[in-house]
């Protein structure tokens, strides 16, 4: 019975965490995936175009899509 319910609770936990890198996903619709494999969160610093953030702080990476569609990848301020 307690190996039952550890077992339950292991596997509620592992649901938990993949439903939350899969709302990451659903929520960041239109983001971009980084190169770290971490989804990334759209934000406006310096223009009105469409810009993107790592949502892995040590990463640090950026990305903005310029009118043609294609993305462009750079290295924003890292914070180590
Ligand atoms: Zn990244």
């Amino acid at each position: 019975m307690i190996v039952q319910t550890i077992l339950v609770i292991v596997k509620k936990f592992i649901i938990k965490k993949k439903m939350f890198k899969w709302l990451l996903k659903k929520y960041y619709k239109h983001s971009p995936i980084c190169n770290c494999g971490w989804a990334m969160k759209p934000f406006e610093s310096w223009t009105s175009r469409y810009q993107w953030k790592c949502i892995w702080k040590s990463c640090g990476c950026e990305a903005f899509q310029s009118d043609n569609g294609k993305f462009h990848w750079f290295q924003g301020k890292k914070s180590i």
